[in-house]
């Protein structure tokens, strides 16, 4: 292998830069080529690459978002739209690359790498953490200090106003971020996706939390959460039910995708780069790498997007616990 390229893809994350920036600088000291990949699989299709050395990443360790763009890409999900991306990679030398993405761009790497036989490894950057084969994602830290600030500042309203709020956090499908966020701003009630906690539970919660003389409230919510209902809904259903609350609503939106990555982010992002490259040159493919128990893992990328990740039953318990 003597030319590497590196792509950012789906949805972005902060600490993407940290890791391109680690493959990029690992190529230059390994003394192998590196060629950033534009747009993700859209500039691939478009031959959007320009060559990277160990100064092309310079002063972005500290950014959000990624330097190499990032795109969903619906003319990658077709035979020919993947055709066109390796004639491109072909015509430029690239002889394998590292994706840096979540299970979608993981799905279409594996897709390409089974029909082109090019060598890929996979680095998971999302702040959901719903990714099989690692205990972190690169964002999710990120992610989690982000709410957790933006929670505390609600919370100095809520309780000047004896008011109570729901915030809606990023997930669809997992928990773990209104889990973890939830617990780390001190919130009444958590409802994710995995457990349904029941609306009657919520409103004796609720009561208790009044009666017991607590000046405000929050409970945060996942987007997916199993009431089935948003938090829209879960306002009128607690106004209706509960008339003694002053309820309002905060959908956190975006914000959770951006600003600086945390130390925690920028050292997995730099550990994970440095591998990944390494296992190129070993001549591996088709791996994701991940960290568990504080070491630096790979993991078949097929078993990485069809595991799931299950949501932490002890950290349940403590919240449970947390919001008597
Ligand atoms: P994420 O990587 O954050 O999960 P997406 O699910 O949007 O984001 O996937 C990113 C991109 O990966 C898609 O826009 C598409 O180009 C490519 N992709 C995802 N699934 C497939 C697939 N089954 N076949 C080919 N390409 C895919």
């Amino acid at each position: 292998i003597k030319k590497i390229g590196v792509i950012t893809s789906g949805g972005d994350a902060p600490g993407m830069n940290a890791a391109i920036r680690a493959v990029v600088r690992t190529c230059a000291y390994l003394k192998v080529e590196c060629v950033g990949i534009y747009r993700g699989y859209e500039g691939m299709i478009d031959g959007d690459f320009k060559a990277m050395d160990a100064r092309s990443v310079n002063n972005i360790i500290n950014k959000g978002g990624t330097i190499l763009k990032s795109a969903r890409c619906a003319e990658f999900r077709t035979k020919e739209g993947r055709q066109k991306a390796y004639d491109n990679l072909k015509a430029a030398g690239i002889d394998a690359f590292v994706v840096i993405g979540g299970d979608g761009s993981f799905n279409g790497a594996l897709i390409f790498n089974k029909e082109f036989d090019i060598p890929i490894i996979g680095i998971p950057g999302t702040i959901d953490n719903d990714i099989f084969g690692t205990s972190s994602t690169v964002g999710f830290d990120t992610a989690l200090n982000t709410v957790v600030e933006v929670i505390d500042k609600i919370r100095d309203t809520a309780s000047s106003h004896n008011r109570l709020f729901f915030v809606e956090v990023m997930g669809r499908d997992v928990g773990h971020i209104a889990l973890n966020a939830g617990v780390g701003a001190g919130a009444e009630e958590i409802l994710i996706p995995e457990e349904n906690l029941g609306l009657e539970r919520l409103l004796e919660s609720l009561k208790r939390s009044k009666a017991s003389g607590k000046s405000s409230s929050i409970v945060v919510v996942a987007e997916g959460d199993k009431t089935g209902r948003n938090v829209f809904e879960l306002k009128e259903y607690v106004e209706e039910h509960l008339p003694i609350y002053d309820v309002r609503v905060s959908v956190l939106g975006h914000l959770q995708r951006g600003g600086p990555p945390s130390c925690f982010d920028r050292v997995l992002a730099s550990r994970m780069g440095v591998r990944a490259v390494e296992a190129l040159l070993e001549g591996k493919t088709n791996l994701m790498v991940g960290i568990q128990d504080n070491n630096i893992i790979l993991t078949p990328i097929s078993k990485a997007i069809k595991g799931h990740t299950k949501i932490d039953k002890e950290l349940i318990r403590v919240s449970e616990i947390m919001t008597t």
